[in-house]
């Protein structure tokens, strides 16, 4: 296997780490309950919330994403609570199964891993429940493991067209800080959020958002909660500390997400995104292969999910593309395993990045015996030099 150079690590999320980051993650640790972490603490809290668009507290978790599904579900609701949940793929799944082990009863709306949440069925379910037991609405805005994303602004809409009281949670652990989110204008009571992918920091944090009304529902939830308690966190935050030890050096870590953000220009990050999103839709229909999403207005700009050709499998190809070209693809979770592979173009990236990851997936089609057309990259090429 040929090493040298860079890996390519194409999949979507944990995404590739900017140089400036690594430079911040390796300062010395500091004292995390003295004059310098505070400064560091206020600024942080501060700056996540314009990444969210929210006014209220964001909430930092030494966590990966599922501890922030935990927390979401723990700080909110009560042993049997209804919520209600979408199959759009392997990760609702995920977070179904997690509110079913705290002892949450899951309204489980079936789907078939191709499709977004559709407002109009969830305004007719919430209006078929007449007694408002429906205690959660929970969305994963983008569906990683199929490139699908779902309108949560029209979800919102659907909502409040029914006057349900249910709070609203989403998972913005592949979407935040790659496509716009907007915590306080969508009405979300808790967005979840991870740092290994938009923000392009290693895995090891995650966040959430919260409402003035999930705070309020903190107040009376019921299941246990102990690590994952909010009140405890907004209060040492309060200080400008932690609860308990922060993992300071991904603090670090995070400062510098925000600042090369901003540099950016969020809607310059997104507009990057959907540049290099578009261009990759365009490899594959270069390609004559098939995208896993079924519809346009719900394609993924984070990563985009390929479907083999019937008798092929994607496992296969990716081990092909990683031994030859040392690129890592996606794989297929769950129900799609072997069946798709996926391309993540978020975070830290650029057009000669998705040229070289796209270069190698046409290469590495061609060395597995895959049947496509050789015409992806120059598909991307010229969507890459529209203006
Ligand atoms: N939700 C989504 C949409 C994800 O993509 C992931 C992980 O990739 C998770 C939740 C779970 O997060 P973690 O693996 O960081 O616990």
């Amino acid at each position: 296997m040929n090493t040298s150079g860079r890996h390519f690590l194409q999949i979507p999320g944990p995404t590739n780490v900017p140089d400036r980051i690594l430079r911040a993650l390796q300062q010395p640790t500091i004292d995390h309950r003295g004059p310098d972490f505070k400064g560091l603490c206020r600024e942080l809290l501060d700056g996540l919330k314009e990444v969210f668009k929210t006014r209220n507290p964001v909430i930092i978790f030494p966590a990966s994403g599922t501890g922030a599904w935990e927390s979401a579900l723990v700080n909110t609701l009560s042993p049997g609570d209804r919520v209600l949940m979408f199959e759009t793929g392997h990760f609702g799944t995920l977070w179904k199964q997690l509110a079913e082990k705290l002892g949450l009863q899951v309204d489980w709306i079936p789907g078939n891993w191709r499709e977004g949440v559709n407002p109009e069925k969830v305004e007719e379910l919430l209006n078929a429940d007449h007694e408002k037991q429906i205690r959660a609405v929970c969305v994963v805005h983008n569906e990683t493991a199929t490139g699908v994303t779902s309108d949560i602004s029209s979800i919102r809409k659907a909502v409040d067209r029914t006057d349900h009281p249910a709070l609203f949670m989403v998972d913005t652990i592949s979407s935040l800080a790659s496509m716009d989110y907007r915590h306080d204008e969508w009405k979300v009571d808790v967005t979840v959020a991870g740092s290994q992918k938009g923000l392009m920091l290693p895995p090891g944090l995650s966040f959430n958002a919260v409402s003035d009304k999930a705070l309020e529902a903190s107040e009376k939830a019921q299941l246990p909660r102990a690590y994952w308690n909010w009140q405890e966190m907004l209060n040492a935050n309060g200080q400008s500390v932690f609860p308990y030890t922060p993992a300071t050096n991904l603090l670090y870590g995070l400062k510098e997400a925000l600042i090369l953000l901003k540099e950016e220009g969020l809607d310059q990050v997104f507009a990057r995104h959907r540049q290099l999103a578009e261009a990759t839709r365009k490899a594959v229909q270069g390609w004559n292969l098939e995208m896993n999403a079924l519809h346009s207005h719900e394609f993924s700009d984070s990563l985009t999910a390929v479907r083999m050709p019937e008798g092929h499998d994607a496992d296969q190809f990716r081990k092909v593309v990683l031994e030859n070209f040392n690129v890592s693809l996606g794989n297929g979770l769950g129900k799609i395993q072997g069946k798709v592979f996926r391309i993540g173009h978020l975070g830290d990236f650029n057009a000669p990045m998705l040229l070289g990851t796209l270069g190698a997936i046409e290469m590495g089609l061609e060395l597995a015996g895959v049947p496509f057309k050789p015409e992806g990259v120059r598909a991307a090429m010229d969507e890459l030099v529209k203006n």
